[in-house]
Order: structure tokens, then C-alpha cells, then sequence
């Protein structure tokens, strides 16, 4: 039988982030579905400082300073040192950037496979999405050791009882990296917060010409802005408003294609989503499904979000709502 190990490592601040914590929960219910026992599980955990983590039988911990900040070198090390001492066969670990780039080389050290972008996982077959949600595959893996780094998981439950803990000791490479920080996008506004409470959609709307003719694009570039300065809340936006750039219209700078939310985008997980000026057309509201509160500003009662996507639809003007939103929340100009 396989044996299942959870694969994290911490934040900047010593934290686990919430995809780790689903990633667990996710793990639990693979070990329950396959007969083990959910109370037996390992977790393999790499960071400056381990925090112990209740309700796991036993931590696989890699610490020092070296292990701080992400570094192939050191990530994959340390990955490598858990999984011999561990002995697992079948690794779950959350798909964050920093294991996305680390684990595929350690499958490769330990001869066994890795799969990436992984949305549900039973313990024998793997789930994810091909050729931007149009496919769903379903795959099965004979090499051991199977790394599976999974894009979501379940709510975390916190749970009583200290885990024993094993310190692994890595024999490092010569470091020939050095982690110099973190580079935002290039605007300098990092407007995409997998993490927030709140995603507020952007519709091609704020770009449209409004009711004195005329367009106002740096206005509401400016509202936006403060609206989640203030906030912190992700900014997701339609297909139709990231596509305007390349048609040469003016358009909000700090959007890329990254932001864009749907069928041929994202499908984020926030618990609340606000949508601005969008139609709700259904290639875009597809990528609401895991968005479980949903409100919408439009001008038109006849949106498609007034047809039962959204609990709550605000007929009116999205640039006087977050006007006076921005007010209420004392927003500074950003
Ligand atoms: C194969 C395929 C895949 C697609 N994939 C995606 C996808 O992944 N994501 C996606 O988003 N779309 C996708 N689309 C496109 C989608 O069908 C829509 O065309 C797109 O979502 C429309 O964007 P929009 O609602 O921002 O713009 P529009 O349709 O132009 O709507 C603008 C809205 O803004 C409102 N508005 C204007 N001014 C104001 C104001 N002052 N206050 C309030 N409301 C205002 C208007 O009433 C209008 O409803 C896809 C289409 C196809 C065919």
C-alpha cells in the first residue's frame, strides 16, 4: 500500500500559507478514502524556523537560515533529504511557485514522477484540467515516488495533539544562488492576492464610453486602485477588458491576462467576489464556480447577472458606488 507524506514549506514569516493548510486537509481525506489512518499522517515541513503543527503524527522538519527564502538548490535538498527519510511513496504538497520549480527536479532525483496543476486527488488518480478547462483528465501513475502538487484543497480544521517530529539533516550543495527578494509586476501594484477574502472583478464597462459620452479610464483606474489599497482584495477582471489592450484602447494598466477570471482564465477561490461594470456573460461567471458570495454593480437590470449568477445585484453606477465605497472605507488616493 502507499504510503502518503504532505509536502510544505513556510512563509516569510514562519507560517504555513493557506494552500499548505488545504493541502493537509486534502491529505487527510485521500488517507481516510484509501483505509489508512487519517491520525497517521506525515508531514514534511522546510523552512527557517518549523512551527510544530498539531493533529499530524509525526513532522519531517528541514530548518535553518538557508532554508528561509525559495532557492532551487536548497528547496530541492531539502524535499530530496524528507523523502529518503520518509520513505514515502505517493507526495501531496500545494503547487505554490516555489515547489512548482523545486519538486519536478526532485521526482527526477528519486526516479519517480511528478504532476503539476493537480485539482482533486484520491490517493490513486489524479484530476486536472487540460487545455484551459476544456478537457478534464484522470490519471494513474506506477512509478513511485509520485509527487502531486494540487492547485486546491478543503477548508483547513485545526486539530488537538502534537505530532513527533523528526529533524532531517541536508548535506548541501555548494550555494551558487543568492535570494536577492521579491520583484512585484511591473507596475509595482501586486493586484492578484490568491489569499484575499474578496475578488473584485473588473469589467471592460469601466473602459466603455458613460453617460456624458465621454470615457474615463484614468478615473477609474484611480477607484480600483483604492478600492483594494484598502481592502487588500485580488482584482480578477473579464477576457473582453484584458483583451482592449491589444486592440489599442485605452485600457487600465495594471491588468494583464493573469487577471482574467473564466473559461479561458482563472477559476479563483475567494470567499466573496465583487463584480464592477462586467456583464456576466457565462464564459466569464465559469470561472466564479468556487466563489461562494456573489454581488455585481451593472447598469442594465438585464445583465447576466441579474439571470440567478449573483445573490445580489446593484443597478447602478459602478464608478459612484466605488466612489462612495472608497469614502466610506476611508480610502487614501493611490
Ligand atoms: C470560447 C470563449 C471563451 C471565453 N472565455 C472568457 C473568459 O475566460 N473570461 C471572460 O471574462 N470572458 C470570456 N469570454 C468572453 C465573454 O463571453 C464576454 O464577451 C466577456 O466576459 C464580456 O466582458 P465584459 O462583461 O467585461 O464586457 P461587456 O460585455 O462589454 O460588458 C460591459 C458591462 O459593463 C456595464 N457597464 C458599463 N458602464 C457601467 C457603469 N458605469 N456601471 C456599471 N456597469 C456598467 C454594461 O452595462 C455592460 O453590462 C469568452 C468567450 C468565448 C467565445
Amino acid at each position: 500500500m502507499d504510503t502518503l507524506l504532505v509536502l510544505a514549506h513556510t512563509e516569510a514569516d514562519g507560517t504555513l500559507s493557506g494552500a499548505a493548510l488545504e493541502v493537509i486537509e486534502a491529505a487527510r481525506s485521500v488517507t481516510t478514502r484509501i483505509g489508512a489512518d487519517p491520525n497517521a499522517l506525515a508531514v514534511g515541513l522546510v523552512g527557517e524556523k518549523v512551527r510544530p503543527l498539531s493533529g499530524v503524527a509525526s513532522v519531517y522538519a528541514v530548518e535553518g537560515p538557508e532554508f528561509a527564502a525559495p532557492r532551487y538548490a536548497t528547496d530541492a535538498a531539502a524535499a530530496e533529504a524528507i523523502c529518503r527519510a520518509s520513505s514515502t511513496s505517493v507526495v501531496v504538497a500545494p503547487g505554490t511557485s516555489r515547489w512548482m520549480r523545486a519538486l519536478p527536479g526532485v521526482a527526477q532525483r528519486l526516479n519517480g514522477r511528478a504532476d503539476t496543476h493537480v485539482m482533486a486527488f484520491d490517493g490513486t488518480r489524479a484530476t486536472r484540467w487540460c487545455y484551459r478547462q476544456r478537457i478534464e483528465a484522470v490519471l494513474t501513475r506506477a512509478e513511485r515516488p509520485w509527487f502531486v502538487l494540487l492547485d486546491a484543497g478543503l477548508p483547513y480544521q485545526p486539530r488537538q495533539g502534537e505530532p513527533a517530529i523528526h529533524r532531517v539533516s541536508v548535506n548541501l550543495p555548494p550555494l551558487r544562488t543568492r535570494f536577492g527578494g521579491f520583484v512585484e509586476t511591473k507596475s509595482g501594484q501586486q493586484t492578484i492576492r490568491p489569499d484575499a477574502d474578496l475578488l473584485l472583478v473588473a469589467g471592460a464597462g469601466w473602459t466603455k464610453k458613460q453617460k456624458d459620452g465621454q470615457t474615463h479610464v484614468p478615473e477609474a483606474a484611480k477607484l480600483i486602485l483604492d478600492f483594494l489599497a484598502v481592502t487588500r482584495a485580488s482584482l480578477g477582471s473579464s477576457k473582453s477588458l484584458v483583451d482592449l489592450s491589444g486592440e489599442g484602447q485605452a485600457v487600465l494598466p495594471f491588468l494583464s491576462h493573469l487577471n482574467q477570471v473564466g473559461q479561458t482564465g482563472a477559476t479563483p477561490r475567494h470567499p466573496k467576489g465583487l463584480s464592477t461594470c462586467c456583464h456576466g456573460e457565462e464564459p466569464h461567471v465559469v470561472g466564479w464556480r468556487f466563489i461562494r458570495e456573489r454581488r455585481a454593480i451593472n447598469l442594465d437590470p438585464n445583465c447576466g447577472w441579474a439571470r440567478g449568477k449573483a445573490d445580489v445585484l446593484y443597478v447602478a453606477d459602478a464608478f459612484e458606488v466605488l466612489a462612495k465605497l472608497n469614502e466610506l472605507l476611508g480610502a487614501q488616493s493611490q
